[in-house]
């Protein structure tokens, strides 16, 4: 079986750029699996599909055709359908509707096989909030990144500024604490570690820390 490392963990833990700087040094596919909701709910927003039309998200879900690419500077590139989305996904609006469309179980269902598919040797990084125990169950190394909220929040709000996105401080860490409780509660896939994942708590640690924390398991 190809190697999966899962890093599963609420929004902010730092998942995006430690799932990316280790998927280039072990040189293994990498699946944004939040992105990939991302992309469904923008789909449905463009569609005019309401965001509780179980049948009709169901039937983007199956599909809509997302890829993951470099441009040619070598930044990472999300398409739709071929319609490049990579800023249009990341707006806190498009996260909102996003971790909406993630509590119907019939949505969450649908994406699996999309995501099954970014598993290719010689390995993958599969990213998300189900990844070690839905998605990548058997997965080689399991790991649940985690921040306290107000660091999670900071760090958004960096990340938000740096792509020119102005935004504001106050309303993230809100926006924050309302998706970690839908995450938390929902009845399907809630967010919570794999029983055999590894807790690693990000607050106050450099990415390169964390991302030799990681490496680690893989070596052990
Ligand atoms: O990680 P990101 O903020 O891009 O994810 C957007 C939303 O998609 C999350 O708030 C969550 O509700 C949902 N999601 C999920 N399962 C995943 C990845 C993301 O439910 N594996």
């Amino acid at each position: 079986e190809v190697p999966v490392l899962t890093l599963d963990g609420p929004s902010g833990a730092g998942k995006g750029t430690v799932a990316r700087l280790v998927s280039e040094r072990l040189h293994w596919h990498l699946l944004d699996s939040g992105a990939i909701y991302r992309v469904l709910a923008l789909s449905a927003e463009r569609g005019g599909i309401a965001i509780d039309d179980v049948a009709a998200l169901r039937g983007i879900a199956c599909t809509m055709v997302v890829d993951f690419r470099l441009d040619e500077r070598g930044k990472p590139q999300v398409l739709l359908d071929g319609d490049d989305v990579t800023n249009a996904i990341r707006s806190e609006a498009c996260g909102k509707r996003a971790s909406h469309v993630a509590v119907l179980s019939a949505v969450r269902g649908a994406l699996l096989q999309c995501q099954r598919a970014f598993r290719r040797p010689p390995g993958l990084v599969a990213d998300g909030r189900d990844m070690g125990t839905v998605v990548f169950p058997d997965a080689l190394v399991k790991i649940y990144l985690t921040a306290s909220v107000e660091e999670r929040a900071r760090r958004r709000y960096n990340q938000l500024i740096g792509q020119g996105i102005g935004d504001n401080l106050p309303a993230i860490l809100k926006d924050i604490e309302a998706r970690d409780v839908r995450d938390c509660t929902r009845a399907v896939s809630p967010l919570i570690p794999a029983p055999d994942a590894v807790v690693v708590d990000t607050t106050r640690k450099s990415v390169e820390a964390v991302v030799d924390m990681v490496l680690s398991q893989i070596r052990r």
